[in-house]
């Protein structure tokens, strides 16, 4: 805080007055901390009102100052969420896109030469997004993790709020993920009489079993892979269903009927007393994660 005084002259009438007495022509002297700095000079000036505005636009030049060294860079934001996303072990594959987002946010940063995070404001975010040539799935995905990072930006108070909730999601087709046909079922299993003589009949057994299971669980694959045996045969049905699958209740009475057959040649098949049948080997990587993509293909 700055504040500016007449340092009368020897000569002034008003000199007994102090420094509280301004309407003499004596020279204007400013006092007070700028910038952390202690400060007491001469303004070289006389006229209250020019010495008044020279020292508001010091104070305000000072604060824009101050402010920027307290603004958090893109660069620096993106490295602490990297870091935060690690700490909470997200899996490798969210970790992954992550990074082609954050590798995609950087060139354009650099492209329109933006430093500052506050500089991401809803225009510019809609200029990023602009490009985006995925489809609407994907770029929607896509849109949900910058705005999971813009948000933790504000929840930092990095940014006064989140322009990102403020970019139209794309429109997705509503086009429900159906359980497949008899005739496909049909086909996908002849196909695997195939797979059998070439790839050995046990694995022909274990991914029929697998399909099976999926088809008639509702599982998704994910939790298919991860799916443990022992769980099943406790409570005879399934946790998670995804839309357009079979109800619960079919799932159960399906399950309960036909698991035996179904799962414990699987268990056998993969040696004794293996509980995840379906989950790829321990030791491999992160089982849940390879598992998933193996089985995916
Ligand atoms: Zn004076």
């Amino acid at each position: 805080m700055l504040t500016i005084y007449r340092r009368h002259r020897r000569s002034c009438k008003q000199r007994a007055k102090g420094r509280e007495y301004r309407h003499c022509q004596c020279p204007i002297w400013v006092d007070g901390a700028l910038g952390g700095k202690e400060m007491r000079e001469s303004l070289k000036l006389r006229d209250w009102q020019r010495a008044q505005e020279m020292i508001r636009e010091w104070e305000a030049e000072d604060r824009r100052t101050r402010q920027q060294e307290l603004q958090i860079t893109i660069e620096d934001a993106h490295a602490k969420f990297i870091a935060d996303a690690e700490a909470r072990k997200l899996n490798d594959s969210t970790l992954y896109k992550y990074h082609l987002l954050f590798r995609q946010l950087d060139g354009f940063a650099e492209t329109y030469k933006l430093q500052f995070l506050t500089q991401l404001d809803l225009d510019t975010l809609a200029t990023f997004r602009a490009p985006w040539t995925e489809g609407p799935r994907t770029s929607l995905k896509k849109l949900e993790r910058l705005r999971t990072f813009m948000r933790f930006a504000e929840k930092r108070k990095w940014i006064d709020d989140n322009p990102a909730t403020e970019l139209k999601a794309p429109k997705v087709p509503n086009k429900p993920t159906m359980p497949f046909t008899r005739e496909e079922m049909i086909r996908i299993l002849t196909a695997l009489e195939a797979y059998g003589k070439s790839a050995g009949i046990r694995n022909a057994q274990r991914l029929r079993a697998f399909v099976l299971l999926l088809r008639y669980s509702g599982l998704r694959i994910g939790d298919a892979v991860q799916l443990d045996v022992n769980r099943l045969q406790k409570s005879k049905r399934c946790t998670r269903r995804r839309r357009g699958y079979p109800s619960i209740a079919f799932c159960r009475t399906w399950l309960s009927k036909h698991w035996m057959q179904l799962l414990i040649p699987a268990r056998a098949i993969s040696s004794g007393q293996v509980s995840q049948p379906f989950a790829a080997p321990k030791g491999n990587g992160n089982a849940g994660f390879n598992g998933c993509s193996n089985w995916q293909r």
